[in-house]
Parts: C-alpha cells; sequence; structure tokens
C-alpha cells in the first residue's frame, strides 16, 4: 500500500518515541504550563468569493465582476458542476469523456487568467435537458451536495455567486439551474453543525481517516446570475457593475479580461477566436460592450443577505471580516391549499417550494411560467392531481391551445382516490416553425383546465415559445 512503508514505519517509531518523552517530561500537577496551539484552517484556501456554476465556460457569466473582485484585492475561488463532457469539440477529435477531461484544463486555465487557482469539479454529469430535476438526478443530488457544502467549508466564502434557480424562456439549461439549487442549499446547510457532521467532527486519531476537521461555515451573502432571456423581470433586483472600466493591476477593461480568460476554453471557441482575428480592436470592443455579451454591463440578482445592506448595492456592502452565527433559512408557512386541485408539477411546482423552504419567494419567476421548446416536437407537461378529500374523485382535464397545436389527450378522465396525489401528464404536439422573417415568434398560451364534479378545480397556464433548437447542450 505504501512504496515507503519502511521509511512511515521508521518515522512513526520517532513519533511514538516523542509522544513517550512528553508523556515523562511532562510537569506535574500545580505546576506552570505552557498551551500549544491547536490546528487552525489552512488560510491558503479562504476566500471571499465562491462561484458555482455548471460547466467550463459558464464562470464567463461573472468574470468582467471576477476581474474587478480580484483587483480590489477579493480572493475567489470556482466550483463546477460538471466537466463538460458533452458537445463540440472546436479543438480536436476527443469527445464525451475524454472531452471532459481537456475541458478541465481549459477551464482551469480561464480561471487562472484572473489570478484564480482554486478550482473544484464536483462530479456531476452534463445532462442535455431544461429540467433541473433530471440534473440533479444525474450529477447525483446529494453526493454532489455534499461535495458543495465541504468546499464551503474548506474556502469560508463571505459571498457566494450562482445561477439563478427557475425556469425561464432562455437558455434555461437544467445544469446551470442545478448549480444554482446546491449553490443556494449549500449557502443554507454549511453552517449547520448537524448537515454532513463527519466534515466538522474532530480528529479521534493522529492520521485521522474518516472525519474532516472542517468547522461549520456560514456565509453571509448569495447572489444570483439569470439564465433567461428578457431582462425586464431582473432589473434593479440586485447590483450592476460596468465592464468597461479598466483594471487597475491589468491595465486592461474588465470586459477584455473577461474575453480573455473565456479564449482559453479553445474546444468550445476556436471558432469563435477564429472570427475574432479578423476583428479590429474597435470592432472586438462593440461586440463585447454594446451589441453582445456584457452590453449592459454585468448584474446580479440578491438572493439573501444574513449582513444587511441594499438590495442593489455593491456585493460586499454590509460585510466584515469574522465569521457569523448559522441562520436556519427563514421558510414561508405553506399557502393553504384547496381540498381538490390541479397544478403544474415538475420544476414549476419544485421552485415555489424551493423558493419557500429557503426564504426565496422574493426571487423574480415569470407568471405565468414559461419555456422554450423546440419546434416541431412534443412538449410534456407535468400535472399533480390533489384530492385531500375523504373519498375518491373523478378529474377531467382538458386543454386549450394556439392555432396548429395539437394533443393526443383530448379530454381526460383520472381517478384519483381519497387523501391522494396522482400524477398526470399533458402532451401537446408542437408545429413546424413557421418563417416569421427576423421577428421572433411571440410566445404562446397553453391553459389546462382540470374539473372534478362538474367544478373548476385548477387553471394552469403556461407561455411557449417555439424555438428552432431548444435543447440545451
Ligand atoms: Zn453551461
Amino acid at each position: 500500500m505504501y512504496p515507503s512503508l519502511g521509511f512511515n514505519r521508521s518515522l512513526g517509531w520517532l513519533a511514538n518515541l516523542v509522544v513517550l518523552i512528553i508523556i515523562i517530561t511532562n510537569p506535574q500537577p500545580g505546576a506552570a504550563q505552557t498551551s500549544t496551539r491547536v490546528k487552525w484552517a489552512d488560510d491558503r484556501y479562504k476566500v471571499d468569493i465562491l462561484l458555482v456554476v455548471a460547466h467550463p465556460d459558464d464562470e464567463g457569466a461573472a468574470t468582467p465582476y471576477l476581474a474587478r473582485a480580484v483587483d480590489e484585492g477579493k480572493r475567489v475561488a470556482v466550483a463546477y458542476g460538471t466537466r463538460g463532457s458533452s458537445g463540440e469539440n472546436q479543438a480536436g477529435a476527443e469527445q464525451a469523456a475524454a472531452l471532459g477531461e481537456i475541458r478541465e484544463i481549459e477551464a482551469r486555465r480561464a480561471c487562472l487568467t484572473l489570478g484564480i487557482d482554486k478550482v473544484w469539479f464536483l462530479g456531476g454529469k452534463d445532462t442535455a435537458s431544461q429540467d433541473v430535476l433530471q440534473s440533479l438526478a444525474n450529477w447525483g443530488h446529494g453526493a454532489t451536495l455534499e461535495n458543495l457544502v465541504r468546499i464551503v467549508r474548506i474556502t469560508r466564502p463571505e459571498v457566494i455567486l450562482t445561477f439563478l434557480p427557475g425556469t425561464f424562456i432562455g437558455e434555461d439549461h437544467g445544469d446551470h439551474q442545478a448549480a444554482g439549487v446546491l449553490a443556494t442549499e449549500a449557502f443554507d446547510l454549511a453552517g449547520d453543525p448537524t448537515v454532513f457532521s463527519e466534515q466538522v467532527a474532530a480528529p479521534l486519531r493522529r492520521l485521522e481517516p474518516y472525519l474532516e476537521n472542517l468547522r461549520p461555515w456560514q456565509p453571509k451573502k448569495i447572489y444570483y446570475f439569470p439564465d433567461g432571456d428578457k431582462e425586464e423581470i431582473f432589473r434593479d433586483k440586485g447590483p450592476r457593475y460596468s465592464v468597461t472600466e479598466i483594471s487597475k493591476s491589468a491595465k486592461k477593461a474588465y470586459w477584455r479580461m473577461a474575453l480573455d480568460s473565456f479564449l482559453k476554453h479553445e474546444t468550445q471557441a476556436k471558432g469563435f477566436i477564429a472570427s475574432l482575428s479578423k476583428m479590429d480592436d474597435s470592432q472586438i470592443e462593440k461586440m463585447a460592450t454594446s451589441d453582445g455579451f456584457w452590453s449592459n454591463g454585468i448584474g446580479f440578482v440578491r438572493g439573501k443577505s444574513l449582513v444587511g445592506g441594499s438590495v442593489t448595492g455593491d456585493v460586499f456592502e454590509g460585510i466584515a471580516p469574522g465569521a457569523i452565527s448559522f441562520a436556519r433559512p427563514d421558510a414561508s408557512p405553506e399557502p393553504s391549499a384547496p381540498e381538490v386541485s390541479v397544478e403544474l408539477a415538475g420544476p414549476w411546482s419544485f421552485y415555489a417550494e424551493f423558493r419557500r423552504a429557503h426564504g426565496l419567494t422574493h426571487l423574480p419567476h415569470p407568471e405565468p411560467p414559461e419555456i422554450a421548446q423546440q419546434a416541431e416536437g412534443t412538449f410534456v407537461i407535468p400535472l399533480w392531481l390533489r384530492n385531500q378529500t375523504a373519498e375518491a374523485r373523478e378529474f377531467s382535464l382538458s386543454v386549450s391551445l394556439p392555432a396548429g397545436w395539437t394533443t393526443q389527450n383530448g379530454m381526460v378522465k383520472l381517478k384519483v382516490e381519497a387523501k391522494q396525489t396522482g400524477a398526470a401528464r399533458m402532451e401537446i404536439l408542437l408545429p413546424a416553425l413557421t418563417e416569421t422573417g427576423a421577428k421572433k415568434p411571440e410566445a404562446q398560451e397553453i391553459q389546462i383546465r382540470g374539473e372534478s364534479n362538474g367544478q373548476v378545480v385548477g387553471d394552469v397556464k403556461i407561455l411557449v415559445e417555439l424555438r428552432k433548437r431548444a435543447l440545451p447542450e
């Protein structure tokens, strides 16, 4: 097991000898004693900001801000959910797991351009889905959370930055959402000594092989960046930073530092790098700061602050050095539910409960719920049929659809036993996208009506925007 067993063994003998000498020479009770300092956490790993994202290159959603933060002396760590083993390889032939190996190196290089060398990979797998629950399942929710809580306890961040958990019309990647969900859970759990207690237990042996000797850590603030297209509902929900200011240390604009960092992702950006070589500096600046990427600067949505400060104030407003006490999240009370109801299930009902459980009911979310879907295709709407009465109930579901959209279900009749909640699905066949010129097609509404005993027990609405491509990679 140990190639240098003899050496270790002789060291062990030496250590035992030292212990023996200490015991022998220990002063008698009553004599003056000097105390020995206990080992403390490794300060090299203490950070101010922990960025939690899903894939290599996702850090680009925050790099113009991270460049500024590093400039201001802040220490930053990054945790990636996956190694990004899916998608196209623009730089070579390697695919799948082999591509993931390469992308890990690229991500480390990208972070290093900003001076960030504390980079972790949580071990999740890429999920081609907009459904956060599929991503969480594919990543192994429990093991990944355990890992992230460990990283929070090692890095002791003042602030966590991550994707906004929610479903929006946009890229809306399930993996991005999973990063946001896990980061929120870790924010609420890492300070709780009863959570993954083996991590915070003190060692019982000299070279403790099981217990980790970390301390609980309560981060002070959590901020989110959205993965949705429409900016209105995120506006003024948090601070916003210019990307055109010049870094004092690098003498470059923050957008340029972010772009240079992104260019390290060659397997994802080789084509983009080639297109940059045909542009002059002013064209590149225009692309980065006014046409695309970071045209409105870089903004965050404030999730929680345990140290006050204003919603749109600086990320570090209100933060003083030192640990704060563990704060159990302020769960909002369960809303009173009717005895019989039909509701959206899947990620939508999850997020409604998630926001309540984590004291985040103020987080922006679209009403009615919205999603982009690939056309043509099938869109499956998951539903809960709740029956809290003492008798079995029959539900009938009918759907009203935009012109040209169809369902194979027609009128659905389902029976749910007393005090039970049943799962149902409505499958909608989406037509091929008709050319509308440069104009993007408007999102259209699907409405599902649930009835029971002749009464309406639910009107579920969802806005759907048809797209040529809507499956995240
Ligand atoms: Zn991504």
